[in-house]
């Protein structure tokens, strides 16, 4: 115990509390936290991410961690590659499916053939990724197995829709380095149909991917997307990268009021002009300051038309409700956001959380590390 200190006394030598731990959550699973550390330069930590449980004080305010929560971490036990989790640092962003903190952009892969291009399943991906409210990247990777003439088309094309895609292959070494450089310091998450060489993608942009993937396979017989794990990869060049395979299917589930912000050719109108009636779904409404002469106007207003029935067929949702929240920007712009519902923190029994913890072991990390000490309360109660 500390006493007082005489004036006299020397000073007692203590032991600073490392108050510069702060991390990013990498991975989830019941009550613990793969934290990946930062690296202050000319400071090397003894181990890149330590295994965290969450202080209890957190637990007692409910405090959710989430993978890319920013958080301090004390306590750590570099040996066992172990940790608590003391402070969680305000969200930027929250997604709810997958549950992921801080995102800064959504990546969206398609191919430019095999499988065709198809510019409906291109566009429900595209509104999907904007009614999360991030900054969307579109990239179009196969380049190698079309014309000049079709990328230059598709290009111009996605120009008018409000989109300017990286075309990427790859089969062509070095055709992905722009791609590259608007991941770096960022927190990405991708998406995109399957086939269209996402996989091969995080491979090329992160080696250690393959390796986990590969052990996951071999070790279970399974491969990665049978996990429903968000997980964030570490890019080589700095910023991170969730791969969700949860995401992969859109299902669209916005009024028909949130549809419209999901389109930039809208957004971009409406950023000139205005509609007569502030209600307006912009269908050749009179007054309407969209209009009719747009590329994907016939899909839009398909979807409004799909997303009223689904409307009237749920009678206890609100009409005017909406699934986002729109906050205005420094400069006017209209950010969306989507709005969450509280889940409540569930205490989950000793033997679930036991095994998929061991199932959660295996899958992330192939360190040794002594299960039977990392029970929640045993950790606690050694403090
Ligand atoms: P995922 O389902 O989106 O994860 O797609 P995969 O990464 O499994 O890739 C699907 C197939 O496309 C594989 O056979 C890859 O080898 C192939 N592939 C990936 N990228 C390219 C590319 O740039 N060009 C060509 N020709 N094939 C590719
Ligand atoms: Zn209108």
């Amino acid at each position: 115990m500390n006493g007082p200190l005489a004036m006299d006394d020397p000073p007692c030598p203590q032991p600073e509390p490392d108050l510069t731990l702060w991390g990013v959550v990498t991975a989830v699973q019941a009550n613990y936290y793969w934290v990946s550390l930062d690296r202050p330069e000319g400071e090397p930590r003894p181990c890149a991410a330590l295994l965290c449980i969450r202080r209890a004080r957190l637990k007692k305010t409910g405090q959710r961690v989430m993978v890319g929560d920013r958080v301090q971490v004390a306590d750590p036990d570099w040996e066992g590659q172990r940790g608590a989790i003391a402070a969680v640092d305000p969200r930027q962003t929250v997604l709810d499916r997958p549950p992921m903190a801080n995102a800064d952009q959504m990546l969206l892969v398609f191919a430019m053939a095999e499988p065709d291009l198809d510019p409906h399943q291109l566009s429900r991906f595209l509104v999907k990724a904007e009614s999360t409210g991030l900054e969307v990247l579109l990239c179009l990777n196969k380049q190698d197995l079309v014309t000049d003439q079709t990328r230059r088309i598709w290009q111009h094309r996605l120009r008018q829709w409000g989109y300017d895609p990286l075309l990427i292959s790859l089969r062509q070494e070095g055709s992905w380095a722009d791609l590259q450089s608007r991941l770096q310091h960022r927190i990405t998450v991708i998406s995109g149909p399957s086939g269209v060489g996402k996989s091969s993608l995080i491979n090329c942009l992160v080696p250690e991917a393959e390796l986990r993937t590969s052990a996951v396979s071999g070790k279970l017989g399974r491969g990665r997307h049978t996990t429903r794990h968000v997980e964030l990869f570490a890019l080589p060049q700095g910023g991170l990268l969730a791969d969700t395979p949860g995401f992969n299917q859109p299902d669209l589930t916005l009024t028909p009021a949130d549809l419209g912000r999901c389109f930039p050719e809208i957004r971009r109108r409406l950023a000139q002009d205005s509609c007569q009636f502030k209600d307006c779904l912009h269908r050749d409404e009179p007054g309407c300051a969209v209009g009719i002469d747009w590329d994907r106007y016939d899909l839009y207003t398909t979807m409004v038309t799909e997303a009223e029935a689904l409307q009237n067929s749920q009678p206890s949702r609100r009409s005017g409700q909406s699934a986002m929240k729109h906050k205005v920007g420094e400069g006017g712009e209209v950010h969306q956001e989507p709005l969450l519902q509280a889940k409540k923190y569930r205490r989950v029994s000793r033997r679930r959380q036991r095994q998929a913890l061991e199932d959660f072991h295996y899958t992330t990390l192939d360190t040794a590390i002594d299960l039977d000490h990392l029970d929640d309360d045993s950790h606690e109660q050694r403090r």
